[in-house]
């Protein structure tokens, strides 16, 4: 698919939007959600330009899941929460709204993970 080089989150990638940075290594960067869906939900972005999950090299999306699995850990242990929610949607029939492949990790309680 082909990538939009302007998306938000490119841009952040570029430094030139803000964001709460929680990780960065070589292949991917990790920050909080500007809308959060619960406390601590955190987002996960490949450094790749790619638009969705297809569109990532082995590389790129075993430095996504590795990133993810830090970052839940991190945010389940800093809000001492039961369990956590990933999402990765890919396309705009998905709901995805940011062109560029990323993970959602949102901390979630007993009672949120029964009503999902
Ligand atoms: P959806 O918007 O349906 O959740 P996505 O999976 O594409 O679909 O999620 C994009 C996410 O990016 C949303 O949770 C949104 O709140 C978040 N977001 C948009 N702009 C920013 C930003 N500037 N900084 C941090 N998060 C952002």
């Amino acid at each position: 698919m082909s990538y939009d080089t302007n998306n938000i989150f490119a841009r952040i990638l570029r430094g030139e939007l803000p964001c709460i940075k929680l990780y960065e290594d070589e292949h991917t960067l990790s920050f909080m959600d500007i809308m959060p869906q619960a406390d601590g939900h955190a987002l996960i972005i490949s450094k790749e330009p790619a638009t969705t999950l297809h569109d990532l090299s082995p590389e790129g999306a075993a430095a996504c899941i590795q990133t993810t699995q830090k970052i839940a850990r991190a945010v389940e242990a800093a809000l001492d929460a039961p369990g956590s929610l990933v999402m990765q949607l890919n396309g705009a029939g998905a709901g995805q709204t940011v062109p560029h492949v990323h993970f959602h990790v949102v901390p979630t309680s007993i009672g949120q993970l029964r009503a999902t």
